[in-house]
C-alpha cells in the first residue's frame, strides 16, 4: 500500500465555482478515488467522492476554494485515503492559459503562481479559478512537488499562418493577441491513442479530433504536431458549444455595444455563458437538446443543424488544410456518447473516403474503437478522452526530473 499510494498523483481542475479532483497511479492508470466538489460559496455547496464502489455524497455550506480543498482531504482520509500520511508523488493542476510563457507541464513556485496571475487579463473566467486551487492545495500539502499542465501548451508551436490574426501586427503584439487553442491535453492524448490504435508512428497520421463536451473545440494534425485548431486567443472561437456560439462576426460586438446598449461584461456573458445551443434553443445538455427534438421543437432542431454545419465545415477545412487524412475522431462527453452527432457530422462524404458503419457508431462500447468500415480509407474513431490521466503522467515526468 505504502510505495503504491506514494506513486499515485494527485489530479486537481478547479473552476470557478468547482473543484474536480482525482487520485491515480499515473503508470497502471488506476484511479483510487475522484469526485467533485460544487457551488463553492453558495449555501448549498456540496461534496460527490468516489472511491472503490462507494460514493459518498455531502451537502455542506463551503465558503471558497480552500475550504473546499479541505473538505477533499478530509473526505479522502473518511474513506481510507489520508494524503497526509499516505503521500503522494504530486499534484496535478490543470490550468487554462499559458499564454506564450508556458508551453511545457511547468514546476509551480512563487514566480509562476505570479504569471499565471498576470495571465488572467487573457482567461479572466478561467486562470483565477485555476489559480485559487493552486493556491489551496500548496497550503494544505506544502511538502509535495505541484505540477501546472496547460490547456493551451500543445498549440503553442502551430504554424505563424494558423495562429496570427489579420489586424494591426502593432496592436496584436502589444496585447498578446493570437490563437492559442485549448483542449490541448485532450487534443494530445487522443491523437497519441489514435496513432496507437492505428498500430502507426504519430509521424505518420495525418488527422483531425474533435473534441465535442460542453465545450468544443477541433484540430488539425499533421505526423503528430497540430497544424491549427479551432479555439483562438480564448475559448469562445470555432465550433458552436454549449453556451459559447463558436465564430461570430467580429462586428456583432460593435453593433451589440451601440445598438443594445450592453458595455463589455455583459457582451461577454452573453457570449460565454448564453449563447451557443443554449442561446438558441434554451439548453445547453446535449441529451435534453435531443428529447426537445425528438418532441418537435423547432429551435432545438435549428440549433442542432447549426452545430453540425459549423462542425463539417471544420471539417472541410481541415480535409483541404491536411491535404487528406488517415483518421477522424470523436471524443469527450457528446463526441463520445452521440452517435447521431458522428453520423451527421460525416453524412455524405464516402467520395472523400469517409464513411460510418451503422452498426459499429451505434455500439454502446465505451473503449476507444473503430466505427467506419475497416476497408475505408479514413479511420473514424471514438476515443475516450482522459485529461486527468495525461496531466498526471505530465506532472510525473516533471518530477522524476527532480530526482
Ligand atoms: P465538459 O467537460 O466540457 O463540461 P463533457 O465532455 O462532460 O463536458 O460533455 C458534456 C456534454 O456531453 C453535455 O452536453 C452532455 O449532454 C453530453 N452527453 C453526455 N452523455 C451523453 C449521451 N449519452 N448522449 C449525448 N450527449 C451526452
Amino acid at each position: 500500500m505504502g510505495k503504491a499510494a506514494r506513486n499515485r498523483v494527485l489530479v486537481i481542475n478547479s473552476g470557478s465555482s468547482s473543484i474536480k479532483y482525482q487520485l491515480l497511479d499515473p503508470e497502471s492508470s488506476v484511479v483510487a478515488a475522484s469526485g467533485i466538489v460544487e457551488r463553492i460559496g453558495e449555501d448549498d455547496s456540496a461534496i460527490e467522492h468516489r472511491a472503490e464502489s462507494s460514493t459518498t455524497e455531502r451537502r455542506v455550506a463551503i465558503a471558497d476554494h480552500t475550504a473546499g480543498l479541505r473538505l477533499v482531504f478530509e473526505t479522502f482520509a473518511a474513506t481510507g485515503h489520508d494524503l497526509e500520511e499516505e503521500g503522494v508523488r504530486a499534484v496535478g493542476h490543470r490550468v487554462v492559459h499559458g499564454g506564450e510563457v508556458f508551453y511545457r507541464p511547468t514546476l509551480i513556485d512563487d514566480d509562476v503562481v505570479a504569471t499565471i496571475a498576470d495571465l488572467a487579463a487573457l482567461a479572466p473566467l478561467h486562470n483565477p479559478a485555476n489559480l485559487a486551487g493552486i493556491e489551496s492545495a500548496r497550503a494544505l500539502l506544502p511538502g509535495v512537488p505541484q505540477v501546472a499542465v496547460f490547456d493551451t501548451a500543445f498549440f503553442h508551436g502551430l504554424p505563424a499562418a494558423a495562429r496570427t490574426y489579420a489586424i494591426d501586427a502593432k496592436v496584436a503584439a502589444a496585447h498578446g493577441i493570437r490563437k492559442y487553442g485549448f483542449h490541448g491535453t485532450s487534443h494530445e492524448y487522443v491523437s497519441g491513442r489514435v496513432a496507437e490504435l492505428l498500430g502507426r508512428d504519430p509521424s505518420e497520421v495525418n488527422q483531425i479530433v474533435f473534441h465535442l463536451g460542453n465545450g468544443a473545440s477541433a484540430s488539425a494534425i499533421r505526423g503528430g504536431r497540430p497544424v491549427d485548431t479551432s479555439m483562438g486567443l480564448t475559448p469562445l472561437e470555432g465550433l458552436v458549444m454549449g453556451t459559447r456560439p463558436g465564430d461570430l462576426d467580429p462586428g456583432i460586438v460593435a453593433h451589440l455595444a451601440r445598438s443594445a446598449h450592453l458595455d463589455i461584461d455583459q457582451i461577454d456573458t452573453l457570449l460565454n455563458r448564453d449563447s451557443g445551443l443554449k442561446g438558441l434553443s434554451g439548453v445547453n445538455d446535449f441529451r435534453e437538446l435531443r428529447r426537445r427534438i425528438d418532441s418537435g421543437d423547432e429551435a432545438a432542431r435549428l440549433a442542432y443543424e447549426v452545430y453540425i454545419h459549423r462542425l463539417r465545415r471544420y471539417l472541410g477545412a481541415y480535409l483541404i488544410e491536411l491535404g487528406g487524412v488517415d483518421a477522424i475522431t470523436f471524443t469527450a462527453g457528446v463526441g463520445e456518447n452521440s452517435p447521431q452527432v458522428r453520423a451527421d457530422a460525416l453524412a455524405g462524404l464516402a467520395r472523400f473516403g469517409i464513411e460510418v458503419d451503422p452498426a459499429a457508431n451505434a455500439a454502446g462500447d465505451r473503449t476507444a474503437r473503430r466505427i467506419s468500415p475497416p476497408d475505408t480509407p479514413v479511420a473514424v474513431l471514438v476515443v475516450p478522452t482522459n485529461e486527468e490521466l495525461a496531466i498526471a503522467r505530465a506532472a510525473r515526468r516533471v518530477v522524476e526530473r527532480l530526482d
